[in-house]
């Protein structure tokens, strides 16, 4: 996530930590290429020069601390400048009533359904009775959108597809969920290619007449300075609560993250990466988001990831397993899905401090985990519970089944079996209490 934004400044700061002090010279070299580094992030023009005008000032001022080099002071000063031009204080989606409404706007192709499916799961998973209202009119095409999803999430969908009028079907849907005692109602509106009056209209109406407690505005962080002027536009008509960033992968350049705060006057509530349910949705905090571009490593959200992704029972159920040295490759298999759950391996790599930095002129392979999951794919259920059955003519036909050779299906079973001898061993020598086997 914003690689090229997180170099640059980087490298601007650079600048400044062989210098024994901060110095007006020293300063304006520095600045000079922070705000360039803004601008081509496209941060809006006024607020790249704003942010970078106060950080100069403030780093004139500061006293000189023996303690930390100027180079560390400059970041801190970078680092909170942005905290604060994202909003400073975290703010949390809280939505309220019984059932709470929720209600999601957005223009088409924004990635609001898939929010929507995204927002259902993590309601769920934190034991919430979700109903999902599908209140587009126009696109029959977006309420089977939402209802693939609702079938994938296991998540109600309220439809009427026979009637024309949104305002009704999302005050129905809210009935509805109050008669089959649903906890809380995400409402999925109708967006258009580009802001127009009706739209505005309609969903205005919407918010007027069913009051939701949280108005959610989806933006395509990719558009940059157009998402920042959309979501400017739409405030003025509709008032939302705050603001979803959608589309914050690999290559986003960072401007609207950065600059929609201070344009609109709403915070962000959450950033979300990849268009697969299980991709990420995180909540949004100002520091860490800092944190993150400046390289700094964002350990705690990472930490957040991983607990979202790995499910306790399972975690109990391997331990179990690991004591009595019985793991088999469904269990690697399922060990690997659970880290793709957490992200793209690159932007894990970025939350963890120094590493982005480290790894950011290298190849990271993304499928790396690809030829392992192959052959255990191709491997019977059989020998995946008992990887002993596997002879040298059944490591041929999986080397040819997924696509790889002997040696990889060879080195995939040694390694495996390395593992358990290893486990072995750990379990003897702790008696079955092997580091992180208790609890389960
Ligand atoms: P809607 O028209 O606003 O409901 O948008 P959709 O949810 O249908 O998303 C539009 C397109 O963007 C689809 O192809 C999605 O798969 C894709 N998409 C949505 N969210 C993300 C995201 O966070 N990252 C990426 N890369 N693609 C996304």
């Amino acid at each position: 996530m914003f690689e090229n934004l997180s170099s640059r400044l980087d490298r601007a700061v650079k600048n400044i930590k062989g210098e024994g002090r901060i110095s007006e010279v020293n300063v304006a070299a520095t600045i000079k290429e922070i705000r360039r580094a803004l601008l081509d992030a496209d941060v809006n023009f006024k607020i790249a020069k704003e942010v970078t005008n106060e950080i100069k000032e403030e780093a004139l001022g500061q006293n000189v601390l023996t303690a930390v080099s100027p180079g560390q002071m400059f970041t801190k000063i970078v680092s909170d400048k942005l905290t604060e031009l994202m909003g400073g204080e975290m703010v949390p989606f809280s939505p309220k009533g019984s059932p709470a409404v929720v209600l999601i706007a957005g223009l088409q192709g924004s990635g609001k359904t898939t929010f929507t499916g995204k927002l259902g799961l993590r309601l769920k998973k934190q034991g919430q009775q979700v109903l999902f209202v599908a209140c587009d009119v126009y696109r029959p095409a977006a309420i089977d959108q939402l209802e693939t999803l609702g079938e994938q999430t296991g998540i109600e969908v309220y439809t009427e597809r026979e009637n024309k009028n949104p305002v009704e079907i999302a005050q129905n849907g809210i009935k509805h969920a109050k008669a089959n005692g649903k906890s809380i109602v995400v409402v999925d509106t109708a967006g258009r290619l580009a802001v127009d009056e009706q739209m505005m209209n309609e969903i205005t109406e919407i918010k007027e007449t069913i009051a939701p407690s949280e108005t959610l505005f989806v933006v395509d962080s990719m558009t940059g300075q157009d998402a920042v002027n959309t979501a400017k536009t739409f405030n003025d008509r509709l008032n939302f609560d705050g603001v979803v960033l959608t589309k914050l992968d690999g290559d986003t350049r960072g401007g609207a993250a950065l600059s929609i705060r201070r344009v609109v006057e709403k915070p962000i509530k959450f950033i979300s990466t990849g268009e697969k349910l299980d991709n990420t949705l995180d909540e949004f905090f100002p520091e860490r988001m800092s944190q993150r571009i400046l390289g700094m490593g964002d350990v705690v959200s990472l930490v957040e990831r991983a607990q979202q992704a790995f499910d306790e029972e399972e975690a109990a159920r391997l331990n179990k397993k690991l004591r009595k040295n019985q793991l088999d490759f469904n269990d690697l298999l399922s060990q690997i899905q659970s880290i793709k759950k957490m992200g793209d391996i690159k932007d894990l790599m970025g939350m963890i401090p120094g590493m982005g930095k480290a790894l950011k002129d290298q190849e990271i392979d993304e499928d790396a985990f690809k030829p392992v999951e192959a052959i255990i794919y191709s491997m019977t259920p059989k020998e995946r519970a008992n990887p002993d059955l596997i002879d040298n003519s059944r490591k041929k036909r999986l080397a040819a089944g997924s696509g790889t050779s002997i040696q990889q299906v060879n080195n995939l079973l040694k390694q495996f079996n390395e593992m358990r001898k290893a486990m072995k061993k750990i379990n003897r020598m702790t008696g079955g209490n092997a580091p992180g086997a208790g609890g389960g």
